[in-house]
């Protein structure tokens, strides 16, 4: 079963080259919230023509009005290889590594290289292929051999490239071409000298000779990798694997400091570019006054990534501090930041936004169960209202509804399978009552 995030359906902001909203159905999957969207994307010009160092944006708002939605657009209207981090600020209070490691992390995350590499294609025969699938565990290794006119060439095998060669289905005698760097291998035919020992009668097969002559080429290559990436990468033996097992505990400024100057040859070189991407920092008032003096420092730092905070709250104590502050957030920090608020929804568009949901999660509803949805959504929230739409699917599909639409029953049903906030906190409170009586 596909899963499908929360803000799949947003591309982007939605907006015309003047900043002005586009029509619904060029939205790029974005809904009213016309102020907060043109607001944001003067920001993105901004960042665009480097016009916002040092300085953040809050988006104030109430819940559910799409704050991490148009932070997300904003990052899509970006590009592609621009790297979008979110954190909610309580993440930072993990027992497994300092407040500020946390927050350099996500920092170090959201900055990307956009690394430029001549790599070397190396093109021949296959003479041998070995793998050891003996050994346990995730790795396996192997062996291959490849022959060229001048020269007999053998690499050792990592996982990464064992899988690619099974999916070609190497054998003996075919002739591949191999890229260095991405371990990408391209079957070019079958060598003309082995062929007769092969059957080799299937359609695509192409006989081609032998190489000869110069075989080895290069070309360049572009991958765009997160500076945290390279910290990771370099500061643990298993590499590569750690980034996917999470396991990436603290590390140490010795390091960063090394990578940060190696990064700063390669753009010196043209063989780097900066991509600074966005940090968006949910519920920016769980921060406590030694995180903000953290933001204030590591806002200014040269590499530093467009750092959006989000946060419902008005007047709030700063955590750390007696003081109350707007949004919880220190003074010194506010006077940095460029505020855009986000306005609770019309019916109109809260519609809306169920309709592109429910074309995302392929759920059909009747017209009347989209009238009920609505106005659910005003008398609780919309994100309540948009989770039903699944399990109400999964109530249709249960009772075999024609065509699998969801109708005012499902929804009935599951509006009293599962509370909102609101009737939750009512039932706690009744059922401590209770006990207590
Ligand atoms: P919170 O304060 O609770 O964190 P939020 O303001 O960040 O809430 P979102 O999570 O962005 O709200 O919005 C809730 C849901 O509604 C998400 O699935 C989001 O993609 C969708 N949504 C919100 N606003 C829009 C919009 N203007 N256009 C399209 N989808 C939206």
């Amino acid at each position: 079963m596909e899963r499908i995030g929360a803000h799949s359906h947003i591309r982007g902001l939605g907006l015309n080259a003047l900043l002005e909203p586009r029509p619904h159905a060029d939205s790029e999957g974005m809904v009213g919230q016309a102020k907060a969207r043109k607001a944001a994307g003067l920001i993105l010009k901004m960042v665009r023509e480097s016009k916002i160092a040092g300085r953040a944006i809050l988006m104030a708002g109430p819940p559910s009005s799409g704050k991490t939605a148009i932070a997300l657009g904003m990052a899509q209207s970006l590009g592609p290889d621009v790297p979008f981090t979110m954190i909610s600020a309580s993440e930072v209070y993990s027992l497994s590594m300092s407040k500020t490691e946390g927050l350099t992390q996500a920092f170090r995350r959201s900055i990307g290289v956009r690394i430029k590499e001549e790599t070397e294609i190396i093109e021949g025969e296959v003479v041998e292929i070995q793998i050891d699938r003996s050994l346990t565990g995730a790795q396996t290794t192997g062996r291959l051999t490849i022959k060229t006119l001048d020269m007999e060439t053998v690499y050792d095998l990592g996982t990464k490239m064992i899988d690619a060669l099974s999916k070609e289905k190497v054998i003996a005698g075919d002739v591949i071409s191999i890229d260095r760097a991405s371990g990408k291998i391209n079957k070019l035919g079958r060598s003309y000298t082995r062929s007769r020992d092969y059957d080799a009668t299937g359609a695509d097969t192409r006989f081609v000779q032998t190489p000869s002559g110069e075989i080895q080429t290069r070309k360049e290559v572009v991958h765009t990798v997160t500076l945290h990436e390279i910290d990771v990468i370099n500061s643990r033996t298993q590499g590569f694997l750690a980034l996917f097992a999470g396991d990436t505990g603290e590390i140490k400024p010795e390091l960063r400091a090394q990578i940060d100057s190696k990064v700063s040859e390669w753009r010196e070189e043209g063989k780097a570019e900066i991509v600074p991407g966005v940090l968006f920092i949910d519920e920016v008032h769980m921060l406590d006054i030694e995180c903000f003096s953290f933001l204030n420092r590591a806002l200014e730092q040269e590499l530093a990534p467009l750092v959006i905070m989000a946060s419902n709250r008005g007047m709030a104590r700063i955590r750390g501090t007696k003081y109350k502050s707007p949004h919880g957030l220190p003074v010194d920090l506010l006077d940095r930041v460029l505020i855009i608020t986000t306005a609770k929804y019309e019916p109109e568009d809260i519609e809306k936004i169920i309709q592109i949901r429910c074309t995302e999660e392929d759920t059909k509803l009747t017209h009347e169960a989209l009238n009920i949805l609505t106005s659910m959504a005003m008398s609780t929230t919309l994100r309540y209202a948009l989770n039903l739409i699944s399990c109400a699917q999964v109530a249709a599909l249960k009772r075999k509804s024609p065509g699998g639409m969801v109708d005012v029953e499902d929804l009935r049903k599951c509006y009293t399978f599962f509370l909102d906030e609101k009737r939750s906190v009512q039932w706690v409170g009744e059922g401590t009552a209770g006990l207590i009586g």
